[in-house]
């Protein structure tokens, strides 16, 4: 087995980094997240490969929050644009955990399949290598197995870092992950080493015929007892490895301006708000209801999966203590629907 040893991985990241840009998760002041192995500041960050799930997932590394789309400008009756406003690099997302690996994947699904390419998703992810990190002891509130998410082996991981007593396995997966490899394979050590085995989930959710039940509880009451604490932060859907809504603006000055697209939240008031006046979604239980609804039953009827990756985030983030996990139990167990 090829193994990185511990005292090895500052000298990988280097390495790496001389070709692609590293995101890796950190502890950077207050908070946890992935940040560019270029940025690592010694006195100040903590590299946090054995953290389980950091507050911010690398989404931002594929969607990132605000990101340019064209520049224009009038030249007498013409106008210009430049729809080569930036430049896509190489970047390496290294020490992603399985839920987030999901969230990819679902990202993917939307952003290029279904007979729609989007290309600013597309040329982004072309040149994304994943190195993830295989989980064999779940958090307190990690629950991915139960949204059909293996945790020790993320399908579209180039790489799989498995920890072992020593460092990690380094376990390549595609042609992507052996391009990244051959970079530093001097670095790797040959060992017969034994991984630990996958420990018990502490949370657990039954998600099977969710889905199904939903298309007959549009109207039941648990959406106005589950929402009442909600205040509509929109933190939820900030930090979740898989929404992915966008807004797109423009900003001029003078003749020229350029166009962008920046997350959004349906969360919002203002996200479905039309120009004559009229929202479809006024009130905050209708936001919070489709946001669920959209979690649980829409996206698994197109893509056929949950939108939800078990990781955790919004359960312990959210400062009214909504759980999407409660919710799933109250779908299950619910008398009404199929
Ligand atoms: S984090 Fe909680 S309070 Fe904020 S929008 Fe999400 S569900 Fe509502
Ligand atoms: S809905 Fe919550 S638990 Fe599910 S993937 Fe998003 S942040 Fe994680």
């Amino acid at each position: 087995m090829k193994v990185l040893k511990f005292g090895k991985i500052e000298q990988v990241l280097d390495r790496l980094a001389q070709q692609a840009e590293v995101y890796v998760p950190m502890l950077r002041g207050q908070q946890t997240g992935f940040y560019s192995w270029n940025t690592y500041d010694e006195g100040y960050d903590d590299l946090m490969f054995d953290i389980l799930n950091v507050y911010q997932s690398p989404k931002h590394v594929i969607l990132p929050q605000t990101e340019m789309m064209y520049r224009f400008r009038q030249e007498g009756q013409d106008v210009i644009i430049d729809a080569e406003a930036q430049e896509i690099t190489p970047k390496i997302i290294m020490g992603i955990r399985s839920c987030d690996v999901r969230g990819i994947e679902h990202l993917d699904a939307v952003f290029l399949t279904k007979g729609y390419v989007d290309e600013f998703y597309k040329a982004r992810r072309d040149k994304i290598t994943i190195i993830a990190n295989a989980c064999y002891n779940p958090g307190t509130n990690c629950f991915c197995a139960s949204m059909g998410v293996n945790p020790t082996d993320p399908e579209a991981a180039d790489i799989i870092m498995r920890e072992v007593e020593v460092g990690y396995v380094w376990d390549v997966k595609t042609e992507k992950g052996q391009a990244v490899t051959k970079q530093i394979e001097d670095l790797l050590e040959e060992e017969e080493v034994e991984l630990f085995p996958l420990k018990r989930f502490l949370r657990k959710v039954d998600y099977e015929g969710v889905a199904e039940k939903l298309k007959d509880m549009f109207d039941d009451p648990m959406w106005e007892k589950y929402s009442e604490p909600c205040q509509t932060c929109g933190i939820c859907t900030y930090l979740c490895p898989t929404c992915y809504c966008f807004d797109i603006q423009v900003k001029t000055w003078g003749e020229e301006g350029y166009r962008f697209r920046c997350w959004d939240s349906c969360m919002y008031r203002e996200y479905t708000q039309m120009a004559g006046g009229h929202n479809p979604r006024e009130a905050a239980k209708e936001r919070f209801r489709n946001r669920f609804l959209h979690k649980l039953q829409f996206f698994t009827e197109r893509y056929g999966q949950p939108l939800c990756t078990g990781c955790g985030r919004c359960v312990v983030v959210c400062p009214g203590g909504v759980n999407i996990i409660k919710i799933i139990d109250t779908v299950k167990e619910a008398k009404t629907g199929a």
